[in-house]
């Protein structure tokens, strides 16, 4: 293992990585007995490489692996690629420099499925680097066949319950991305923006109106004022003329009207924003479309038509100050809502989308919630608060090219929805016919394919669907699902860990997985998030090649689980530390316990030291264990940690070296020597889920003997030992720890070498023990010859040196 001074831990790493491959330590057999674990992975987005927020997040889901593998579970954890919809599109459209306009559907398609590949190989290397113990042939992709038959599938049942539609209605649109887009694809961002008061004249009077959209007056279809309003009177039912463009509209009263915003008369437009739609359906207004698909003014809008959106405001804004229109234009910040993928305002388009129908539910997926183990507990808050605020059923439907076709035609005379059948799954409808040879409605042969595509999030809301096997294989699939934990980041939990739960509900009106652990964000050294535009993203493989993937795996296991982690650079190199000092650990232990052993542990041999630091260790493994059943990593790592570098390494190996270099064998030195090898080796197999490199070389190089299996990381847990807790022991041992330690302190102030003798003692105690249990330890540890033990009044242990 040594190389020279130091370790090489790269070289450690690489030749781990192999070997697990090479034995398929952590294939997953179906076929195996036992209870199943399974892990249902985030597949990344596709976008070339993996950044330090995956590192984070998906090593601390390895954890839980690991710590179920070594807990007999038969673990199931798979690794996949989210690879279809718009962010891959963007990701092709950008790397190659096109654009999928220019292309038809099929060789765009094409295009994504070879770019894809090369950016995954490159990713799926970079995840392997981590030391992730995933079972690579379980590998999937959103796009692939099962993904595709899974999601046409699951679009067909729901079709069937009556929960999916196809409606002409308002929907929220990018104008950038050109789609139809969902409510969870939103993020709120605040911007300036400037309210301007324009004129509108109602009976030859000036009407203010204060708007930070004035490029939608060709849209206007009424003006609104609060019931209480004073001006009610004078000016409910009149007709406002719209300023520039001349034509009329009523004045109407809504309660949604605010009157402390502006001048409280306000105008309705199709649509500048929700409140203008819910004012279009309360008030049957007319439709008036100011801006085509990809964001441009309409024919509505006289000579602004073919403008921008924005360009078209400035234009507006002169027009209507040129003619004496604009009384005045106020700075503000506002919430606005912008598209995630893109950061493009959201725009509400009258289009034809699918919907699943699923606001009736909002109880039922409550409950669901209620249901779900969350670790941690707070993040269900999240959750709820999603659902109680939800106002949209979920618009499945994209305008874009690289996604899963829906699996339906349409009839060209009637407008029959025409369902594929379940054996032509997966299909594309624009390359196959139905198989029926007329609409069962008014007997037409002809057939229109559907053009749209499904929604990535509705293909990855049926991650445990697609790797249970849901459309292929229903003997797996009950054995898998539910699947047992669902890792995820928080930022995600309405975008992804909810539409799973509505598919998981309208499938087989069950929780899609028993547990949800919910991981924290990497964020640099300041605590803000990584990002391009900031330039302060930290790459992983560059931290993994200046340090080591065990190094990195111990910083991402210092972060509380749910919680966001600064980057710290010192928690590398701390890790470096703790690894190097149990290489060291390791050539004392291996050095001193050559031929011992372990079947010939005796209680009856042990010293009351002895039974200390077995006690204390019992007392670590529960702890440990307890945490990790909680997903609380960082807080077993916390006491894995502590016992070895503060009880064992500083006491325990100091305390007994004067028995285990002891020329004679005795019982006593015998059983100094099955101690320290007996709680070393359980310690490594503590710490293989967090180091799984160096503890997997520790075990192999020293400890081969006690290996059942090939590889630690297949060994059985460490076995909590009741019976070895002795509070009279650990009382004791605490109390021979201080003595020492004022000892230790005695002599580095008296520059005197650890080693050096010492006459005599005296030890003031504040309590009755019986300190002959003891005594012979402190007096070889600390080289004293002679020891006094006296009860006194005082509060602490004191020593008096002669
Ligand atoms: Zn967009
Ligand atoms: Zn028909």
């Amino acid at each position: 293992m040594a190389k020279g001074k130091g370790i090489n831990f790269l070289e450690i790493e690489a030749k781990w990585q192999k070997q697990w491959e090479t034995d398929k330590v952590y294939n997953f057999d179906s076929k195996r007995d036992g209870s199943i674990y399974s892990i249902d992975t985030p597949p990344p987005t596709v976008s070339g490489k993996m950044h330090l927020g995956h590192a984070f997040s998906y090593t601390q889901a390895d954890f839980i692996a690991r710590f179920k593998r070594m807990r007999a579970f038969n673990v199931f954890y798979p690794f996949g690629f989210d690879d279809n919809g718009l962010a891959t599109e963007r990701l092709v459209e950008k790397s190659k420099k096109i654009r999928a306009k220019d292309f038809t559907r099929d060789e765009f398609i094409k295009i994504c499925l070879e770019e894809t590949k090369k950016f995954e190989k490159t990713m799926l290397s970079d995840f392997e680097q981590l030391g992730l113990s995933v079972d690579w042939n379980l590998l999937y992709r959103t796009i692939d066949e099962l993904a595709r038959k899974t999601s046409q599938k699951s679009f067909i049942e729901i079709y069937k319950k009556e929960r999916a539609y196809r409606k002409e209605a308002p929907s929220m649109w990018c104008p950038k991305c050109e789609t139809a887009i969902a409510q969870a694809e939103l993020e709120d961002v605040e911007l300036d923006s400037v309210f301007n008061d324009i004129v509108f004249k109602i009976d030859g009077k000036d009407v203010i109106i204060s708007t930070t959209r004035p490029e939608l007056l060709s849209s206007c279809v009424a003006v609104f004022i609060h019931p209480t309003d004073k001006r009610k009177k004078e000016l409910l039912g009149k007709k406002a003329i719209v300023p520039l463009f001349g034509f009329e509209v009523t004045v109407l009263e809504d309660e949604r009207v605010d009157p402390e915003k502006g001048t409280g008369v306000v105008m309705c437009c199709t649509f500048g924003d929700q409140t203008d739609m819910e004012w279009y359906f309360a008030h049957n207004l007319p439709l008036k479309m100011s801006f085509t698909r990809d964001g441009r003014m309409t024919e509505l809008a006289g000579k602004y038509s073919g403008m921008k959106i924005k360009a078209a405001r400035k234009e507006i804004i002169q027009d209507l100050k040129d003619a004496g229109l604009l009384l005045e234009q106020k700075p503000i910040k506002h919430a606005v809502k912008v598209h995630e993928r893109c950061k493009t305002e959201m725009e509400i388009m009258n289009t034809k989308q699918w919907f699943i129908k699923y606001l009736d539910l909002k109880e039922e997926f409550l409950k669901k919630g209620n249901e779900l183990n969350w670790y941690p507990k707070h993040m269900k808050v999240r959750y709820d608060n999603w659902i109680k605020g939800l106002q949209w059923d979920w618009c499945i439907s994209r305008q874009r090219f690289f996604g899963i076709p829906f699996p339906i035609w349409y009839c060209k005379e009637c407008g029959e929805t025409i369902l594929a059948s379940e054996e032509q799954l997966p299909i594309d409808p624009i390359e196959k016919k139905p198989l029926i040879e007329k609409c069962p409605k008014c007997g037409c042969k002809e057939f229109i394919p559907e053009k749209d595509v499904l929604d990535t999030w509705a293909t990855s809301s049926l991650t445990p669907q697609i790797n249970s096997k849901w459309a292929q294989d229903p003997e797996f699939h009950k054995k898998l699902y539910p699947m047992s934990l669902r890792p995820q980041a928080h930022d995600i939990i309405t975008l992804w860990a909810f539409n799973t739960i509505v598919k998981g509900y309208f499938h087989s009106n069950a929780l899609p997985w028993k547990d949800i652990m919910v991981s924290g964000h990497a964020l640099d050294t300041k605590g803000r998030k990584m990002s391009k535009s900031l330039g302060n993203a930290i790459d992983p493989i560059e931290m993994i090649q200046k340090y080591s993937a065990d190094m990195l795996r111990y910083w991402a296991a210092a972060g509380s689980l749910g919680e966001d982690l600064p980057f710290q650079e010192k928690e590398f190199i701390s890790g470096k530390k703790f690894l190097t000092k149990l290489a060291n650990a390791t050539k004392f232990v291996t050095m001193q316990t050559k031929g011992v052993k372990l079947s010939e542990f005796n209680e009856n041999d042990l010293r009351e030291i002895d039974k200390w630091i077995l006690s204390r260790f019992s007392k670590v493994k529960k702890e440990a264990t307890n945490s990790l059943e909680k997903y609380e990593f960082s807080k077993a790592l916390g006491s894995i940690r502590n016992f070895f570098w503060l009880e064992f390494a500083d006491f325990y190996i100091e305390e007994v070296k004067h028995r285990t270099y002891a020329e004679d064998e005795t019982k006593e030195t015998k059983a100094a020597k099955i101690v320290l090898i007996k709680i070393f080796s359980e310690l490594i197999k503590l710490l293989a889920p967090f180091v799984p490199h160096i503890t997997e070389e520790i075990f192999q190089e020293n400890f081969k003997d006690q290996l059942t299996t090939k590889s630690v990381h297949l060994e059985k847990w460490p076995e909590i030992e009741e019976n070895l807790i002795n509070e009279e022991a650990e009382k004791l041992g605490e109390i021979t720890k201080k003595i020492i330690s004022a000892i230790r302190k005695y002599k580095s102030e008296n520059a005197l070498s650890m080693n050096a003798e010492l006459e005599k003692v005296k030890i003031l105690l504040p309590e009755t023990i019986e300190f002959e249990k003891i005594e012979a330890d402190i007096k070889q540890t600390m080289k004293i010859k002679e020891i006094e033990f006296e009860k006194t009044n005082e509060t602490e242990i004191k020593i008096q040196i002669e």
